[in-house]
């Protein structure tokens, strides 16, 4: 399986997305003409593993690149600004919230990998979280880059920008109401709703969330073509992960790598053995622990509540490759069954940052699953 996480400096060099290939010429060409310019604050916004940060991160390889007149296609990679970037070390480049490098891949799954290598996946994990935050005093520190003035553009990148909190984002704010010459801000969100209206009328918009199915049909194809057996991944199961991703290419690709999608029908089974009480919660528990982490588990059983609620809607099911309504003919749920297998799953979330061990939060869940 390969790595949803690139290298820290192919994001800004990787090839761009298909579908992003109309909103880059429009852009890079607005930028080459003389008289004409980028608007002082974007926003790249929308739902995770659209390419958004890709989309961002590329363009701002470019936007500093010293020989962009000549490489219209993206940042020409051994410049001195590109040298700086491959580094980590750009003067024109100011990121936050500051970690030790952006994050790459436009996914939470991205992060989720990412802090998975750490020795201690939940203090990286709650730290990761609290590291997002954006405070007053780290846009009060950028005013200095922001106000220098000089020559050559600079950039500011403000990742996770809904992490802003009120007073950072009312001091952002003014630096929106005044554009300094050659200053661009970047603000990238996954849930935009949570912005302050005054916040988001003061930037413009990238058209980033569009994507044709036959575009989004076609990449998830081709990448996991190059990384699973092609056979084992026909049109028709490409189509299902598209659709469980929400139309979101690089949420499928990484659904699709991720452990546990292939253990549905075994999460399925494992469910019906427990409710027929042909087996133990401890032995399941016991069994799960040798297959996923927790947090893979929970995700699993997420999708599958996901569709289970579908079908006893009278719904289809989005998942076409196990059988879930001859698994759920006679199965009539109360809601509240739905709801409180939810909120079991959230409190094991919780329960997991605060550093309750997995065996235990596994037992309970299984426990809690028998009575689905
Ligand atoms: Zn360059």
């Amino acid at each position: 399986m390969i790595s949803p996480v690139p290298l820290s400096d192919s994001i800004y060099f990787a090839p761009l997305l298909p579908w992003q290939n109309e909103l880059w010429s429009q852009l890079t060409k607005r930028v080459l003409m003389p008289q004409q310019s980028l608007p002082h604050a974007l926003l790249a916004a929308g739902m995770q593993g659209m390419g958004k940060r890709a989309f961002v991160w590329r363009l701002v390889a470019w936007l500093l690149c010293r020989e962009r007149v000549n490489h219209p296609l993206g940042a020409c990679g051994t410049c001195e600004s590109c040298q700086w970037l491959r580094s980590g070390t750009h003067p024109s480049l100011q990121v936050l919230p500051i970690i030790s490098m952006p994050v790459s891949a436009d996914n939470a799954y991205a992060k989720e990998a990412a802090s998975s290598t750490a020795k201690d996946k939940k203090s990286a994990k709650a730290a990761s979280n609290a590291a997002l935050k954006i405070k007053v005093d780290d846009i009060r520190a950028l005013q200095p880059f922001i106000y220098q003035g000089g020559q050559g553009m600079r950039i500011c990148v403000l990742d996770y920008a809904e992490q802003m909190t009120i007073a950072a984002a009312n001091a952002l704010l003014k630096t929106l109401e005044e554009p300094q010459a050659q200053v661009h801000l970047f603000l990238i969100s996954d849930t935009p709703a949570q912005l302050l209206p005054t916040i988001k009328s003061r930037v413009q918009q990238l058209a980033l969330q569009t994507i044709e199915p036959t575009v989004s049909i076609d990449y998830v194809t081709q990448v996991l073509g190059s990384t699973v057996n092609r056979e084992a991944v026909g049109t028709s199961a490409i189509e299902q992960l598209i659709q469980l991703a929400n139309g979101a290419p690089l949420a499928a690709v990484s659904l699709a790598q991720a452990p546990w999608y292939g253990k549905r029908a075994l999460w399925l089974t494992t469910w019906q053995a427990l409710r027929s009480g042909k087996r133990s919660s401890i032995a399941a528990s016991d069994y799960w622990q040798t297959q996923l982490s927790i947090s893979e588990f929970i995700q699993l059983s997420e999708l599958m509540l996901v569709d289970m609620r579908r079908v006893c809607l009278g719904l289809d099911a989005l998942q076409k490759d196990i059988d879930l309504s001859a698994s759920l003919s006679n199965y009539k749920p109360a809601e509240s069954s739905f709801e409180a297998f939810i909120n079991s799953l959230q409190q094991t979330k919780i329960a997991l940052q605060q550093n309750v061990q997995e065996k235990f939060a596994y037992d309970k869940l299984m426990q809690e699953l028998a009575y689905l």
